[in-house]
């Protein structure tokens, strides 16, 4: 394998960060910082700011972005897992450092529905939920920190079962619609008994993605009233235009729009979500590995379609993959901000972008280069493999 698989990370002692050219907080409401510098201290920011203003001593990695972009990693609200950096859906390895070279630095899991022979008795399907929670906690490919055990649900579960899983540590259901429940009453129950316990909840949207899974639409979403909205875009299948209206302006839950969906229906939920003033509510995810394969470029496809197509900012666009899911989703990662994982993704545009500027390379549809990775204050990819060469890519210049 070419690729490194790190387990559970390491941590730096101090990371100087600078000659930053355009810092992105990820904070939809203050999407740009001005700011040249950031630093971090094992493995967490703390200090975002002009270089004279920081203390710069006794670092042991020192990083000169060169004037590009430096954004918080990027976060894939909606993948399907297996185990370590394996897929048997498209039979592929090493998908998730294909990832991690397309910005992503943190997923969370939609539920392991791909892993061969995936129990669905109720025992059997805690006992999947706790595991994957356990390994992918206890091993992070190529650092990317995968947040899995995620349960589908079926029907027969009982509240009881629902505290078990919490108090083992599960913290995530996969989405709602995928097993045998698939009536709002129900799925309401259950979406309930979750939240009692601290648990997250997903639905599935629109038609079935792949022979076994079954339509779910508006008024089964509305009574399930899960956390997410999981791939309101279809999956790929959409719900007419109405229902995806009827949605976003029915409820306030998140808005999930995926890349394995309808292109037509993003852009459809993105104007109405934009018309209420709620872009807060959109975040982004791939649902990969799926049926379309494995998109490692997949949240960077998205930001682009919506900036290039869709006519949302570009810095805006960003919050969608950062700021808006690590608030939706509860992760201390998703913003420049002091007291945040140090997580970061350092973009630039891509040689012979038409654009003048990252932003405006982004705005026209392009996608940006990635330049280098940081995962808990670690440098974890350099120049990326998979996008398009970044004008200006970063250089550590002491330390490694
Ligand atoms: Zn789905």
């Amino acid at each position: 394998m070419a690729h490194e698989a790190a387990a559970t990370s390491g941590t730096a002692d101090k990371l100087v960060i600078r000659n930053i050219g355009l810092l992105l907080s990820g904070d939809i409401h203050t999407p740009i910082l001005d700011a040249d510098t950031v630093v971090a201290t094992g493995g967490r920011i703390t200090f975002v700011g002009r270089r004279a203003d920081a203390d710069l001593e006794n670092a042991q990695c020192v990083i000169d972005a060169k004037g590009c972009a430096l954004a918080p990693g990027l976060i894939d609200s909606h993948v399907h897992p297996v185990a370590g950096d394996w897929t048997p859906r498209q039979n592929q390895l090493g998908w998730i450092d294909s990832c991690l070279h397309g910005g992503v630095t943190t997923m969370i899991s939609a539920g392991e529905v791909h892993m061969p022979g995936r129990p669905k008795d109720i025992v059997g399907l805690k006992a999947f939920a706790i595991t994957a929670q356990r390994i992918f906690n206890g091993f992070r490919p190529s650092g990317v920190k995968v947040h899995a055990g995620a349960p589908v649900i079926e029907q027969g579960m009982v509240e009881e079962d629902f505290k078990d899983l919490a108090a083992a540590g599960v913290r995530l259901l996969g989405e709602v619609g995928l097993g045998s429940v698939k009536d709002g009453r129900t799925a309401r129950e259950m979406v309930a008994w979750a939240r009692k316990y601290g648990i997250q909840s997903t639905i599935h949207t629109g038609g079935p993605s792949i022979p076994g899974s079954g339509l779910i639409d508006k008024d089964v979403i509305l009574a399930a009233d899960a956390d997410i909205i999981g791939h309101i875009n279809g999956g790929h299948t959409a719900l007419p235009d109405a229902q995806i209206t009827c949605l976003c302006e029915s409820c306030g839950r998140g808005l999930e729009l995926v890349h394995n969906g309808n292109e037509r229906a993003a852009l459809h939920t993105l104007r109405v979500a934009g018309g209420l003033g709620q872009l807060e509510r959109i975040i982004l995810g791939t649902d990969a590995p799926a049926g379309s394969g494995v998109q490692p470029l997949g949240i960077l496809r998205m930001i682009a379609l919506l900036a290039g197509v869709g006519g949302v900012a570009p810095e805006i666009a960003f919050c969608f993959a950062t700021g808006n899911t690590a608030r939706m989703r509860e992760l201390d990662c998703g913003l420049i901000e002091v007291g945040r994982s140090a997580d970061f993704v350092f973009m630039d545009k891509a040689q012979q972008s038409a654009g003048g500027n990252l932003l405006e390379s982004v705005a026209l549809g392009d996608l940006p280069g990635v330049g280098m990775t940081v995962i808990d204050g670690v440098v974890r990819s350099h120049r990326s493999r998979n996008t398009p060469p970044a004008s200006v890519v970063p250089e550590i210049t002491h330390g490694n």
